[in-house]
């Protein structure tokens, strides 16, 4: 099915206070951007839902590992078993009922130990340092409106490494994600991607004082199916440039004056994604809990007869 023409995007002016919160996270600002009247609803007028898919549950248990992984004793095997424990508890609580779902889950689980192993020969990851995993950050926003807001998040790995010629040391603040066979190729010209880790080097500086220009920012792909001949980890620098941060900052500080307006928008166009897996080829569904609700008025009209 193709996607539908661009919907209309009504805008409601509400009377809430909610919005005042201590503090703000990057994929809050990205639910926000995504659909402003689901942010709305999950975070401000409390309809939240934990989000439970085999697939979040697998990221956790793999990123999880790779704390083990680079952690001061860290090993593979210890990676591998701390994941797959934590995987498959998980697992032990979900209610798998599609096909496909129980065949992927499975195949997924068999791709954990490689990750590790992957890691460690990995030519962008061979030789460094880790000094931190799951750095947690909770720093002021500076603004100007006098909204007292904090930016929380957490750094999966901050790790040193020698430059090519081991002449000087650069601090390199990483995200892993997982991912199918990696990214497409324009990802990371998409602000709401980068911003993420833009926005971790901007306040990795602040907290710890280090010179932005000794700091590199990458994403780190965990890839459930690579191409052939192709390893399961892949380093993507992102350039950390002060053009690219204070885009970010730029980014972060406009969705937080929208969050303030009291004025927002139902982005119909977010309410259903299609996707094609690669593997079965059969064609895969997801949407919002929202749609067709009466939380979400004319949600069920917009999509009629699509
Ligand atoms: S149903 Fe669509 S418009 Fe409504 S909250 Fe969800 S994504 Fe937004």
């Amino acid at each position: 099915m193709d996607k539908p023409d661009e919907k209309p995007r009504p805008r409601f002016k509400l009377p809430l206070y909610g919005q005042l919160k201590e503090h703000v996270s990057f994929s809050e600002l990205k639910l926000f951007n995504e659909c402003q009247w689901r942010w709305l609803l999950r975070k401000v007028m409390g309809h939240d839902v934990i989000d439970r898919s085999f697939q979040m549950d697998f990221g956790k248990a793999v990123h999880s590992g790779m704390e083990v992984l680079y952690s001061p004793d860290g090993t593979v095997e210890k990676a591998t078993a701390h994941a797959l424990a934590m995987y498959d508890e998980a697992l032990g609580t979900l209610q798998l009922t599609h096909p496909s779902d129980i065949a992927e889950a499975t195949r997924i689980r068999d791709s954990i130990p490689q990750f590790y192993r992957d890691c460690l020969v990995s030519p962008e990851l061979k030789g460094i340092t880790t000094l931190r995993s799951e750095l947690a950050l909770m720093l002021p926003i500076n603004r100007t409106d006098g909204l007292e807001l904090k930016f929380k998040g957490f750094i999966d790995i901050v790790f040193v490494k020698k430059t090519p010629g081991g002449k000087k040391t650069v601090i390199y603040i990483a995200d892993f994600k997982t991912c199918q066979w990696g990214w497409p190729r324009d990802k990371l010209g998409d602000i709401s991607v980068t911003a993420q880790i833009l926005l971790y080097k901007h306040f990795f500086c602040k907290l710890t004082g280090a010179d932005p220009k000794n700091v590199k920012t990458a994403f780190i792909l965990l890839k459930k199916k690579p191409r052939k001949d192709d390893i399961t980890v892949q380093v993507l620098d992102v350039s950390p440039g002060p053009k690219m941060v204070s885009h970010a900052i730029e980014w972060m500080q406009q969705t937080i004056t929208d969050m303030h307006r009291y004025d927002y928008e139902q982005n119909y166009n977010a309410c259903r994604s299609e996707w094609v897996d690669r593997e079965t080829e059969e064609t895969r569904r997801a949407e919002c809990q929202f749609l067709g609700t009466d939380l979400c008025p004319g949600s069920a009209e917009a999509w009629a007869g699509s």
